[in-house]
């Protein structure tokens, strides 16, 4: 079945009440979704992580290269847009793109042979996932501490088992917020820590070992990303689980990160790192290694659908009768983008996922939204992004 047409689309809102972690502000939400239309009016829908105009120029780019193959080839398709962007981009933005299209591709494959993109990547062999809540970030507002406070309560009501908060924004107040958090969760839901790669191995293991008791679920991106060796250490050298992967790219990037034993959970982001075709690859490489996978996930319902879909096919490595439910992110800051730009998403129940069973990854697009948000931008005007 060809592929008839490949149509990139930026969307971007202000925020209401804008937020910031250990690197920047964010005042606005920005994504890049893709509609891959066949030539009987099937489509599927993708979307990239990153910088939206950048990831759309690449959409553009390989479009040529992939206008009337057939989607049921789309391995194949992954292979051309490899091949062509290999020279000039080994990880980064190409690679986001190959990865919207990826994942368009495969919602479409799944529509037109009525599956749920679970089947075709070879079977649902976990029925639950336990979504963890992605918050905590930080604001301005003179309440804040409540607003945290509230936040907690929220999560523990909603059934959530795990939260992640942000770190990075100095020792002393790292130690403060996690003491808060953590007594606010209490002991029914797991905290784990992002320093989004704000400190060096010094500050990374004294964050760590005045942590340490409090029962972290993991660190996560302790250190600068091309520090193997920082990570390598932390990890030796404290008891908190080491997590990473939001900055690797392709099963190269993560091939890196397991030789040189940085982590003990590897997070790809399946809308950046290659899609769910690569996706599926670093899962294999992962388990040579004994690794477990939490993707990444911080757009719309069509990314964190990706999600669901490859975590539902991972395999049990260890497998065992009585074990945790995998867990992928759930990012839960504002995001009127991730909210209305889908028709109808993922349920979460009592804090638990399961597999959708519609065709394809089982969202669909707004399109009166989709017109309303959509923008032209030159790539000099982009905003701040995660
Ligand atoms: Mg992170």
């Amino acid at each position: 079945m060809k592929i008839i047409d490949i149509q990139p689309y930026v969307l971007s809102q202000e925020l209401e009440n804008p937020f910031y972690f250990s690197q920047w502000h964010y005042a606005s939400r920005k994504i890049c979704l893709v509609k891959i239309i066949l030539e009987d009016g099937t489509y599927g829908w993708g979307e990239g992580y990153g910088p939206a105009d950048m990831i759309k120029t690449g959409i553009e780019f390989f479009k040529p290269f992939i206008l009337g193959e057939n989607v049921l080839e789309n391995e194949k398709l992954w292979q051309i847009m490899y091949l062509r962007s290999l020279d000039f981009g080994r990880s980064g933005i190409f690679n986001a793109a190959i990865s919207a299209i990826d994942v368009g591709m495969w919602d479409a494959k799944g529509k037109l042979l009525n599956q749920p993109v679970s089947v075709l990547l070879g079977g649902v062999k976990n029925p639950v996932i336990h979504p963890y809540a992605t918050g905590f970030y930080f604001t301005d507002s003179p309440t804040l501490e409540e607003d945290l406070a509230k936040e907690a309560k929220l999560y523990r009501e909603l059934g959530f088992k795990a939260a992640k908060m942000k770190v990075g924004l100095g020792l002393e107040k790292d130690v403060y917020y996690v003491n808060l958090l953590n007594q606010h969760l209490g002991d029914d839901v797991k905290l784990m820590i992002d320093s989004n790669h704000a400190y060096n191995y010094r500050e990374a293991l004294e964050l760590s070992k005045r942590l340490e008791h409090l029962n972290i679920g993991w660190f996560e991106e302790p250190v600068h990303p091309e520090d193997y060796q920082g990570y390598k250490k932390l990890r030796e050298n404290t008891t908190i689980p080491i997590a990473g992967g939001e900055c690797e790219y392709l099963r190269h990037g993560f091939k890196r990160l397991f030789e040189n034993e940085c982590v003990d959970i590897a997070q790809p982001d399946i809308c950046a790192t290659g899609g769910l075709t690569e996706a599926k690859r670093i899962a294999t490489l992962a388990s040579t290694y004994h690794k477990d996978i939490v993707p990444h996930s911080w757009g719309t319902w069509i990314a964190i659908s990706a999600a669901v879909h490859f975590v539902s096919n991972l395999d049990q490595n260890p497998g065992r009768m009585f074990r945790d439910a995998p867990m992928i992110e759930l990012d839960r800051t504002e995001n009127p983008l991730r909210d209305d730009v889908t028709t109808h998403h993922i349920k979460v129940e009592n804090g638990e996922i399961r597999i959708p069973t519609q065709p394809g990854l089982g969202v669909d697009v707004n399109q009166e939204f989709l017109e309303k948000y959509s923008i032209e931008k030159d790539a000099s005007t982009e905003p701040l992004w995660s």
